[in-house]
């Protein structure tokens, strides 16, 4: 974006409409803007006069620079300024063409010149957004236009009071109102520009104590001004100021300017200038060329034809050093633009630690930006219009290529990770994306590639050592499996015996100490059966079957052995089961029984008195399947809220203290958890301290399609066993 005006946030803001004209003569009383008022009108007569002076037409002038000054004022300062713009013109008019205040000509001139510069600046500074900023060559084009059909119109309805006034016959007002918008324009186009980006910032700036020209920093930075003093930009310098003179001399003054028309030459400092130095040194020559050429022409008088032709020139000149000058800001601007991205990436490569490479759509280095050529394959410069393969191998090339093509296509990133036998083998993670291109068609890709070598064998490293572990706790595992299965061979000899010999006449003590070796071996032969079945789960060699089965019956057998022991303490067992619970089912039933028992049991040995009950609900039921929920519930002595999740761990126990009064080994629930992961449910457990314990768990069985003829059921709901 390129600012020729002002920026409206360069200090406060002046009221921008007509209806804040008021807010002039309040303003009064700051001594600079009193100051700035009379300035104005005194340089208005002046430059008026002036004007009058180098009249090249009855009423009308070579160029008029109030006109410049006018536009500029209400511009760069506001439109609030409008008043000042009718009482200069006023003043002007009394003073210079003696108008009598009273007549209507004065009046009707002076508001008609007000009006029209105030509707002017509106136009441009709210339509045409020159509020400061000139956003391209685009709005220099529109602004050039919109100004000289507004001076078009000024200079027709203007020239009227001359005929009015009776200063020009009618025969004579169409060149008289074509000379005015001549003259008008050339002046809007060299000198409003000049104040504008020169006087009115700084003027701006003291009047409202705002930031000194906001707006310079970016012609500065983007034109030659700016540039060291270096002897070469000074000698630069003095020689265009001469080219404006010389030219003048030339087109105007010298030996051949009677002979030939020379006017042309004035474009030569003109292009050179702009071309160098950009809108502020194409607006300060072009006024210098104009104010020259008035200069000239009152030294070396020239006839009224060549007058005309010079006017006209003049205004093509103007024209020509903005347009030229925009371009070259805008340019200058761009070329910084894209300097500061440049860095701004260098700095982001900088902080991201990777090397980023462009390539076109064939594997072409096109780009490579790092920090560090060492982590380059070869120099930059030998790499880049070269093709991938010529550095990396097939095997690396190959899938990176695929996946260029890929990226371009579907326009989504993706990342690979290759290897690089280096001196030592190093491995990167590249990273692909298209990079937009402005026909929304990508040619090119970007890729990042990060150096993972360390997080890569870190990784290695991790993956070796969790394999070693695994296969360690394998290990022990089988051990574990194989011996409690060897153990068990000799126990239940012991088992088997004992029961023999307790079927033989004995003592009474004979007979109470074998009772005792029964118990011990029942409670070994326990442990060993739990500890199996939990290594043969967490060996992953526990595979549940999937035999159909009637669910009451199994639940039936496996309660009613369940109620003996329950009865030995006095406790009561019920069942319940929804309405909904299907009754055929597929699945493992010695595993559910297994879990079933776990439960049951424990909440037997966790209670003293009281109901135990299990419940079996239908959580969802679809075609082939059934997902039942299990509830057993006890009033026994509870768990504690922060054990909850433990003791579904393998040898934990809510309470140490509870293997001291209740005996077990705290693998029941792990081996139960297991299984009813391995049937597809959840296992959990509600329970306080004192108020019993309620364990829920689901399981999932498949359904047989046409049931075998039901048995009749064995347990009714609510059936007490
Ligand atoms: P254990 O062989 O010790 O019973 P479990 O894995 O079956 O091992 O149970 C682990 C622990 O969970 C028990 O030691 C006990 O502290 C607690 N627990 C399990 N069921 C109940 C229950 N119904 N009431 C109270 N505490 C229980």
């Amino acid at each position: 974006m390129l600012k020729l005006f002002p920026d409206k946030s360069a200090g406060q803001q002046a009221p921008s409409n007509l209806g804040a004209a008021g807010a002039f003569f309040t303003w009064g009383f700051n001594p600079w803007r009193v100051l700035l008022g009379l300035t104005f009108v005194g340089l208005h007569l002046l430059l008026d006069r002036e004007s009058v002076v180098s009249r090249v037409w009855v009423g009308t002038d070579a160029w008029y620079p109030p006109a410049g000054l006018e536009l500029a004022l209400l511009i760069g300062l506001g439109l609030s300024y409008a008043p000042l713009i009718f009482v200069a013109g006023f003043v002007t008019s009394m003073v210079n063409y003696h108008l009598s205040p009273f007549g209507a000509i004065i009046w009707y001139v002076n508001v008609l010149i007000a009006l029209s510069y105030t509707a002017m600046a509106a136009v441009l500074r709210r339509y045409i957004r020159v509020d400061g900023i000139l956003r391209s060559l685009q709005d220099v084009f529109r602004s050039i236009f919109f100004v000289m059909a507004a001076t078009l119109a000024l200079a027709f309805g203007g020239s009227l009071s001359f005929v009015w006034s009776d200063k020009i016959s009618l025969h004579h007002y169409f060149a008289a109102a074509l000379n005015w918008w001549i003259g008008d324009s050339v002046a809007l186009f060299c000198l409003s520009p000049f104040l504008l980006v020169y006087v009115t910032p700084w003027l701006k700036a003291h009047l409202t104590g705002g930031t000194p020209f906001e707006s310079k920093k970016l012609f500065s930075d983007a034109d030659r001004w700016s540039k060291p003093r270096d002897l070469g930009n000074i000698l630069e310098f003095f020689a265009q100021g001469a080219s404006i003179v010389a030219t003048l001399f030339v087109a105007l003054g010298s030996r051949f300017a009677g002979t030939y028309q020379l006017f042309y030459v004035f474009f030569l400092p003109i292009i050179w200038i702009a071309v160098r130095r950009g809108v502020r040194g194409a607006t300060a020559a072009t006024l210098m060329l104009n104010v020259g050429a008035i200069f000239m022409l009152r030294i070396f008088p020239q006839s009224l034809n060549r007058l005309v032709s010079l006017q006209i020139l003049m205004l093509i000149v103007s024209v020509t050093g903005l347009c030229l000058g925009t371009l070259i800001t805008e340019r200058n601007h761009a070329d910084r633009e894209l300097r500061e991205s440049e860095g701004r990436m260098q700095a982001l490569i900088s902080t991201i630690d990777e090397v980023v490479f462009e390539f076109d759509a064939n594997g072409i280095y096109k780009n490579i930006w790092t920090t560090d050529e060492t982590l380059l394959i070869r120099p930059k410069s030998q790499m880049l219009g070269r093709h991938a393969s010529e550095f990396l191998s097939p095997d690396i090339v190959e899938p990176i290529l695929k996946i260029f093509q890929e990226v371009l296509k579907t326009g989504k990133k993706q990342s690979v990770e290759y290897s690089w036998p280096l001196p030592v083998k190093t491995w990167f993670l590249a990273r692909v994306s298209a990079i937009p291109s402005s026909d929304g068609r990508p040619t090119s890709v970007c890729m990042t590639a990060r150096d993972i070598t360390t997080s890569k064998l870190a990784e290695e490293e991790l993956h070796r050592t969790t394999q070693a572990a695994e296969s360690a706790s394998r290990a022990k595992t089988e051990f574990l499996a194989n011996m409690s299965h060897e153990l068990r061979t000799p126990l239940h000899g012991i088992l088997g015996m004992t029961d023999l010999v307790l079927d033989t006449a004995l003592t009474s003590e004979q007979r109470e100490y074998l009772e005792m070796v029964k118990l011990s071996s029942d409670s070994l032969l326990g442990l060993l059966n739990g500890i199996l079945d939990f290594s043969k789960v967490e060996a992953g060699k526990l595979e549940l079957e999937n035999i159909e089965f009637l669910l009451s019956e199994r639940l039936f057998q496996t309660l009613k052995i369940m109620q003996f022991r329950a009865e030995e303490k006095g406790l009561e067992l019920t069942w319940h089961s929804d309405a909904g619970v299907p009754e055929h089912l597929i699945g493992d039933p010695a595993r559910l029984r297994q879990v079933l028992v776990n439960l049951v049991g424990n909440a037997i040995k966790f209670t003293e008195r009281g109901e135990i009950s299990v419940q079996v609900l239908a959580r969802e039921l679809t075609q082939q399947t059934a997902e039942l929920h299990f509830r057993v519930q006890d009033h026994g002595i509870g768990i504690p809220r922060d054990k909850h999740h433990i003791i579904f761990d393998a040898f934990t126990q809510a309470d140490s203290s509870t293997t001291r009064k209740y005996g077990g080994t705290g693998l029941g629930l792990a081996i139960t958890k297991r299984l009813v992961e391995l049937m597809g449910g959840t296992i959990w457990v509600e329970s306080e301290p004192g108020h019993g314990s309620s364990f829920h768990f689901t399981a999932k069985f498949g359904l047989v399609r046409t049931p075998a003829p039901v048995v009749p059921a064995l347990l009714t709901q609510g059936d007490t066993l």
